[in-house]
């Protein structure tokens, strides 16, 4: 069996102490990895922090030249990547190439934005003081930025924190998900290959509720950007004081369908927005509101297209929908239909589970209270309630504490903005999925869904500071 050593100050170092990494679809160990103690974590932050100097003073096209590299390395080894991803991550083959094609996207995007740091001329005569000066303002790295992701992308996401740290030449500490880290370590190696310098990017594996505490609060790291549950992203707000957070959480995302809305058409991209990875995607399709009209055939209809999901190992090219990434979250997602089918919600689908396997969920029949509605379900679950004014539908979108993304279909203008304006979400898409994230546009969530924006361009300009450079003749 493959055993993983961390990889800290561009060397591959035997850790300690060990644990396995386990396949969630048969639960076979499929690694080892560094369970890594305090000390290999000081030792990672002191190595970022030694190359950051450095690396800062990198000229941006070299640092660029290194993210495009990585993407190169990753485009020409997309299919091992996604085996890695679908074996240690339970997704879908064809989910994961998906993925890997969109981290390739996100390393390119990281690259050409190293190319074009933002800066700003400062028209200083427009006060009075400011005669006979000049003044710019340029962006410079903040420094160390500590990177902590969770299971479900584990190389998108990671992507989305390391390519912009990298562009904007900070150096990384990363604390991948106990339950992906290979995919991480998979990462190092491609930068070590693509020319980063040694140092910049340090991969730590073990468990986030003391390597991850540490990092956050470690006064040597500057900023944390961080994706997973609301809780976590709580306590790590605890821990990270006085530093700059950029927190993606949970959500329950919202679609509302109005009644032109082609529901033919629809009820696919609403299925694949729900089950997707199994729903364990922070902005899978968790609530629809359906207008009374086609309420009934909306249901039909996607309980038609559910049927056609095809379930089972992830590698197998025919599945759609495999095991969710614990035995234990299986027990938590059915536990949570249950409650609310004994609280009087209506399953229109079998309720059905095979090892950690839990079939395609459509509820009815519900309300907000219910824990399929008001908390993230991360589970192929999806709750469809009938309105009959819009107004209606858009309370019921933003009864919620979450506050990511939401969809609305129709083609009604009016009310589509209308309500687009008025729902307390980072992202309204018209006309698609709240599923929809393309790594060029502001990603990232109101309420408790977190703070901060991601995408590359937007997700430099986190991690940057502003510095005023004025000048006058001496
Ligand atoms: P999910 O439920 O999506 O797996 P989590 O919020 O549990 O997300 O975990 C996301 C990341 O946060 C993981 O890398 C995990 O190890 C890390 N983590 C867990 N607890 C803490 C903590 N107290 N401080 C910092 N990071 C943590």
């Amino acid at each position: 069996m493959k055993s993983y050593p961390l990889f800290i100050n561009g060397k591959w170092q035997d850790a300690e102490q060990y644990d396995f990494v386990y396949n969630p679809h048969d639960q076979g160990a499929i690694a080892r990895v560094p369970l890594a103690n305090k000390e290999e974590m000081h030792l990672a932050i002191s190595a970022a922090v030694h190359a950051q100097k450095k690396f800062s003073s990198m000229p941006a096209n070299k640092r660029s030249d290194i993210l495009m590299n990585a993407a190169i390395l990753l485009q020409e080894q997309r299919e091992t990547a996604a085996r890695l991803v679908s074996i240690e991550a339970g997704k879908p083959i064809k989910d994961a190439r998906k993925e890997i094609a969109r981290t390739v996207m996100t390393y390119t995007l990281s690259a050409e934005e190293a190319r074009r740091l933002p800066g700003e001329f400062i028209n200083m005569d427009a006060v009075p003081g400011g005669e006979g000066k000049t003044g710019y303002v340029k962006r410079q790295a903040i420094g160390t930025v500590g990177a902590i992701t969770p299971f479900n992308f584990p190389f998108n996401l990671v992507a989305h924190k390391i390519g912009p740290a990298l562009a904007a030449g900070n150096s990384v500490v990363l604390k991948p998900a106990e339950q992906t880290p290979l995919s991480a370590y998979y990462i190092a190696d491609i930068f070590y290959k693509a020319g980063l310098p040694d140092g910049v990017l340090n991969v730590v594996s073990g468990p986030g509720s003391s390597l991850g505490k540490q990092l956050a609060e470690d006064p040597r790291v500057q900023a944390i950007s961080f994706t997973g549950s609301t809780d976590t992203g709580k306590r790590l707000e605890s821990s990270a004081i006085g530093k700059k957070l950029q927190m993606e959480l949970g959500s329950n995302a919202a679609v509302i369908v109005g009644d032109d809305a082609d529901i033919e058409r629809i009820a696919s991209s609403l299925v694949r927005g729900a089950f997707g990875f199994q729903g364990q995607v922070c902005i899978s399709v968790q609530r629809i509101y359906a207008h009374r009209k086609i309420y009934k055939s909306l249901l039909s209809e996607m309980r038609r297209k559910t049927e056609e999901i095809g379930i089972g190992s992830p590698l197998d090219e025919a599945n759609d929908l495999s095991s969710l990434i614990t035995p234990e979250a299986a027990d938590r997602v059915l536990s949570w239909v249950e409650e609310a089918v004994d609280h009087g919600a209506k399953a229109i689908t079998d309720i059905k589970r095979e090892g950690a396997i839990i079939h395609p969920v459509i509820l009815t029949n519900t309300t907000p209270e219910m824990k399929v509605n008001a908390e993230e379900v991360f589970g192929p679950v999806v709750t469809v309630e009938p309105f009959d004014e819009w107004e209606e539908a858009v309370i019921g979108v933003n009864h919620s504490r979450y506050g990511l993304q939401a969809g609305i279909f129709t083609n009604n203008l009016h009310e589509a903005f209308e309500a687009a304006d008025q729902i307390e979400t980072g992202g309204v898409h018209i006309n698609d999925v709240p599923t929809l994230r393309l790594d060029h546009f502001p990603y990232g969530g109101m309420k408790d869904s977190g703070s901060g924006r991601e995408g590359v361009k937007y997700a430099v300009e986190f991690l940057t500071k502003q510095k005023l450079i004025s000048f006058q003749s001496p």
